[in-house]
């Protein structure tokens, strides 16, 4: 049984709590709403809330071709939303593209991952491989690595046709950028971190806005992800205010239940108050004035994206 909160088996002897939805044992507790699951209770619940979330922001339609990105610096989040995308995609006639760093470290793991799992998609699923961990090792900062995902992706993207592009942030990762907006004083970035943004014809959205990580912990645990021991760590490699952001989130967040909801959820009040509307191109999205020089010289590093396009089936060149 895995508490959420506390993070700890429950002591034997205990009677096991049943799972709120079926009555079978749980084995795990969602500490923002004390529901107890069941492992199948869990997974449904799991993919209902990514569904409803791209319900709410239109990040998808039902014929959509789509750009799954990826993150070297958040592998399990990545395969967790990989992996319950396909899950709800698989009913659909959509077209899956995901990107995989031929430079990130685990990079075979994750390719076996992918094929061994999804291989039975054919022609639904593509794998568009190319050389792009070393941008994000290189920059030490979160919100750096945030922009550069955006600009990624849609560099990624004008290689294969998609309406939509997917980004692996958690409700955590997402509050955390911005309280570490707001301790350095970046408040129009503050404003701009957003559930979705359309440029031009595609949207770039953020499936995991409502999901919390503890929820994307226990999903990879349940999905055989985990278990990888992938190489990653968002918080491992960020800056000081940031660091000390992700401090203040964690003390925070075990007073509040519902702090990352009421975090993200607020920045539309400053959007609003400093009339913030434009959506920069060169920003790949409604990205604070602050950024642009930053998103032009993040822009020049990437320059123009070599990737190679492979079936799940296929091997990647040697
Ligand atoms: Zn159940």
């Amino acid at each position: 049984m895995i508490d959420s909160k506390y993070k700890t088996p429950l002591t034997a002897g205990r009677v096991l709590p049943k799972c709120t939805y079926c009555g079978r044992p749980a084995v795990y507790r969602r500490r923002t709403s004390g529901e107890y699951f069941c492992s199948a209770c869990f997974t449904r619940a799991f993919i209902r809330r990514i569904r409803k979330t791209i319900a709410e922001y239109s990040m998808l339609t039902p014929t959509s071709s789509m750009l799954l990105f990826f993150s070297p610096d958040m592998p399990v989040t990545s395969l967790a939303m990989i992996d319950s995308i396909i899950k709800l995609e698989k009913e659909y006639p959509t077209r899956i593209y995901i990107s995989l760093p031929t430079d990130y470290k685990d990079f075979d793991t994750v390719e076996n991952v992918l094929r061994e799992k999804y291989c039975s998609l054919k022609e639904q699923l593509y794998l568009v491989v190319g050389d792009y961990a070393g941008f994000f090792s290189s920059r030490s900062s979160l919100n750096d690595r945030y922009v550069l995902s955006r600009l990624l992706s849609l560099s990624i993207a004008e290689h294969v046709s998609v309406d939509s592009i997917l980004l692996p942030y958690s409700l955590e990762s997402l509050a955390v950028l911005v309280l570490a907006n707001i301790l350095s004083a970046k408040i129009d970035d503050v404003a701009y971190i957003e559930p979705v943004v359309r440029l031009d014809d595609v949207a770039i959205g953020y499936p995991l806005y409502d999901t919390p990580w503890d929820d994307i912990v226990f999903y990879s645990y349940i999905r055989g992800i985990y278990e990888l021991g992938l190489v990653g760590g968002i918080y491992s490699n960020c800056s000081k205010i940031e660091k000390r952001a992700y401090g203040i989130y964690r003390d925070l967040a075990l007073i509040s239940k519902e702090l990352a909801y009421n975090i993200l959820k607020n920045p539309s009040v400053f959007r609003e108050t400093l009339g913030l509307e434009e959506v920069s191109a060169e920003c790949g999205g409604r990205i604070g004035k602050s950024m642009l020089n930053e998103c032009s010289s993040l822009r020049r590093m990437i320059g123009n994206i070599r990737v190679e396009i492979l079936s799940p089936c296929q091997q990647a060149h040697p």
